[in-house]
């Protein structure tokens, strides 16, 4: 499997510190609002490497967060607290918002098809880790505190700008002045482990600290989860290009300070989705959520299949017209299926099997080529294979690409594809003669609810709700 590594820079090998065994860390939902699309494209990319993997033979133990405390608005230490900014919008606490989000977002995956993560885990579940990390860093001089407040001193971390590509000088030329900072911070760059001054009125998140009441960082659940349930050696960490500075970034200098050594190999970032004015944003116009789209029409799979027809390393953008290319496109997939189904004819076939199957990999194996891969599934479809062949390569093919080419239930969307197959299939046998199977097409139709009439300008159908 290659794959490019924001750390190197490069398309590398991936060799999992383990054999088989693959330790996969992505960044979850910070839950003060619904995920917008751009955020589900992150999250379906991490499923297509998880289910890639798995194809391929590994076993991967993946763990997300569910940010529900410390993130500011800037992904700074400066700004408003998204959770709290969620609370007062809603007129509820801040844990029924979370609560609310949370659930909001497992739906929007559950959609989309994503497998949950193995292990799923609040924030504000494991202020002890935080704690115990945090008293580490200090007594190995890494961590100060300043102003009630403890920091992490990025000047003793050597590496702290590699993943990032940047410099010191880069990261001061966007600090603006009238930005609130805290002035007893030792360097600009240092960010915040704990904070015992809460600027915020009525922070209803704070737990007692050997530093006093008060809150984590942001920062620091995500070193604490992952240290806690995959503990010292990670393979792959994942997240959305924006997570790459400051966040990750602050991930490493404080998990390789807590841990005296080189910590995760492979940190893969998915390019944003923009809206045709630019960045996704929450606060922006029409805020672009699944359930937007179901309401106009679009099937969560639909909009998982335009993300997996673009290259997760390439922005993309959101159109309307895009999605309706892409519902057209997913409709007559399915329709082909659907007829393929009705007629299982032929025998496996080894060669062919193990031929497409090795283009389909090769294509995953390749940075997660989804766009190939995709292709190839449409290779499937047009070759000479027995459709007992093709069946069984759709089904192995979706067990990556999550789309349920094959369920019944499914048939819906591509239900015009579907009908216009069979009015056709039923024309060639009255054509031949063929009255008995005739029939069985129009009765099995009726059976589904889908009825037929005909007349002098042909065959038309109604369907009953
Ligand atoms: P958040 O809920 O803000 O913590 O973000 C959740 C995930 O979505 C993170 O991995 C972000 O990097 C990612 N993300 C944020 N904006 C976008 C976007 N426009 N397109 C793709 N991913 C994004
Ligand atoms: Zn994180």
């Amino acid at each position: 499997m290659k794959l490019y590594n924001t750390l190197s820079k490069k398309v590398e090998d991936f060799i999992p510190y383990e054999n088989k065994m693959v330790k996969m860390y992505t960044c979850g939902p910070t839950v003060y609002h619904f995920a917008h699309i751009g955020n589900l494209r992150t999250y379906i990319c991490e499923d297509v490497l998880q289910k890639t993997l798995e194809y391929l033979g590994y076993h991967v133990k993946r763990v997300m967060n569910i940010t529900d405390v410390g993130h500011m608005t800037s992904d700074g230490d400066t700004g408003e607290d998204k959770m709290q900014k969620g609370a007062l919008r809603e007129h509820k606490t801040v844990y029924e918002i979370a609560d609310f989000y949370t659930e909001a977002f497992m739906n929007d995956i559950d959609r989309l098809n994503i497998k949950r993560p193995e292990i799923i885990e609040r924030a504000s579940d494991h202020i002890d880790t935080y704690i115990e990390m945090i008293k580490a860093l200090l007594d190995k001089e890494y961590a100060y505190e300043a102003g009630g407040n403890i920091y992490f001193d990025v000047s003793k971390f050597p590496n702290y700008y590699e993943l990032s590509g940047k410099n010191q000088e880069d990261l001061l030329v966007g600090v603006r002045e009238d930005v609130e900072e805290d002035k007893s911070k030792r360097n600009p760059a240092d960010f915040g482990l704990w904070f015992t001054l809460s600027k915020f009125e009525n922070q209803v998140m704070q737990w007692d600290s050997p530093w006093g009441r008060g809150y984590p960082g942001w920062h620091i659940e995500c070193s604490g989860i992952c240290y806690k349930y995959l503990g010292e050696y990670l393979d792959i960490h994942c997240g959305g290009v924006d997570n790459i500075f400051p966040h990750h970034t602050n991930e490493i200098a404080q998990s390789e300070g807590f841990l005296g050594h080189r910590w995760c190999n492979y940190w893969c970032h998915g390019e944003h989705l923009n809206d045709s004015t630019g960045k996704m944003s929450k606060s922006k116009g029409e805020f672009l959520t699944l359930s937007l789209l179901e309401s106009k029409g679009y099937h969560p799979l639909v909009y998982r299949l335009f993300c997996l027809n673009s290259h997760y390393r390439s922005q993309l953008v959101f159109s309307y017209e895009a999605m309706e290319a892409t519902k057209n496109a997913y409709q007559k997939l399915l329709g082909r299926i659907a007829s393929i189904k009705e007629n299982r004819s032929g025998e496996k076939e080894v060669d062919k099997i193990k031929k497409f199957e090795s283009k389909f990999k090769l294509a995953l194996e390749n940075d997660l080529n989804t766009a190939n891969a995709v292709t190839t599934l449409y290779d499937v479809l047009k070759s000479d294979c027995s459709n007992e062949t093709k069946l069984y390569l759709i089904e192995s093919f979706d067990t990556v690409l999550s789309l349920d080419l094959l369920e019944e239930t499914k048939i819906e969307q591509g239900l015009e594809q579907y009908i216009e197959n069979q009015i056709q299939k039923r024309n060639k046998a009255k054509k031949e003669k063929n009255y008995e199977l005739a029939d069985k097409i129009r009765n099995d139709l009726l059976e589904k609810g889908i009825e037929l009439k005909d007349s002098r300008e042909g065959t038309t159908y109604t369907i009953r709700k």
